[in-house]
């Protein structure tokens, strides 16, 4: 079976009540500079090559973000660091992602999302988080070539720490902290490894705590790793 980013069931997802107000509302009333725009408003499917060795998993869509385009990191100030860094690493064909239908490209990479509806203050419940795992699963059980998951951010790791638990994998989260930079070898509890990164969030990018040198280098990092694993 060939795999659907956007299967009907997430489409029409509702399970989180106050995430689903929240996306609407926003959707509704959008921000002043984007008001002849449709927003999209709905659950974003992971969005890159179903081929791909390496997934890269955030955090949630970004109001303006995601949420508008309806395309994973597309039209906010995280994508605008995030994709140029994806360009220069020759995992995208071209530098910049401001809508659904630009003809971006990804090769090698996949993008899904601990949550994928946008919620407030850029906070998921955990209860939100527990709800949604099933399509980071989605995306997971699709992507047959993974080789390597890159979290964005500590949300992203934890996501994937307790999505591999839930597969019945025996770890305890804390033997496995998070760090940019940071390596941790999963694959004796069944999982991928996991390269830990800085969110490419405006307020990470904008103080310095995450530059795009140290991007850069942990995308190499990324894709020696993929070339090292067995295929
Ligand atoms: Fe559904 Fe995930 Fe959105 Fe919750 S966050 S409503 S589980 S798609």
């Amino acid at each position: 079976m060939s795999f659907e980013p956007l299967p009907p069931a997430l489409a029409q997802c509702r399970s989180c009540a106050r995430l689903v107000e929240h996306r609407e509302q926003v959707a509704r009333e959008k921000r002043r500079s984007y008001r002849d725009q449709e927003y999209w408003g709905r659950p974003v499917p992971g969005f890159g090559d179903p081929s791909a060795r390496i997934v890269l998993l955030g955090l949630a869509p970004g109001a303006h973000g995601s949420n508008r385009t309806g395309r994973m990191f597309t039209g906010d100030a995280s994508g605008d660091f995030l994709y140029p860094a994806l360009h220069r690493a020759g995992l995208a064909n071209r530098p910049t992602a401001v809508s659904s239908q630009d003809g971006l490209a990804l090769s090698d990479v996949w993008i899904t999302s601990a949550a994928r509806c946008v919620p407030p203050g850029n906070k998921p419940l955990r209860e939100e988080l527990v709800n949604c795992r099933r399509w980071l699963a989605h995306d997971l059980a699709g992507l047959r070539n993974a080789r390597l998951v890159v979290a964005l951010g500590s949300i992203g790791h934890d996501s994937y720490l307790e999505y591999l638990k839930g597969n019945g994998a025996r770890l305890v989260k804390r033997d496995y902290p998070f760090g940019h930079g940071r390596l941790h070898r999963l694959e004796e509890v069944g999982g991928l490894p996991l390269l830990d990164s800085f969110h490419p969030s405006f307020q990470n990018t904008n103080t310095g705590r995450l530059t795009a040198q140290m991007f850069d280098e942990l995308l190499a990092q990324a894709r020696r790793l993929v070339e090292a694993e067995p295929g």
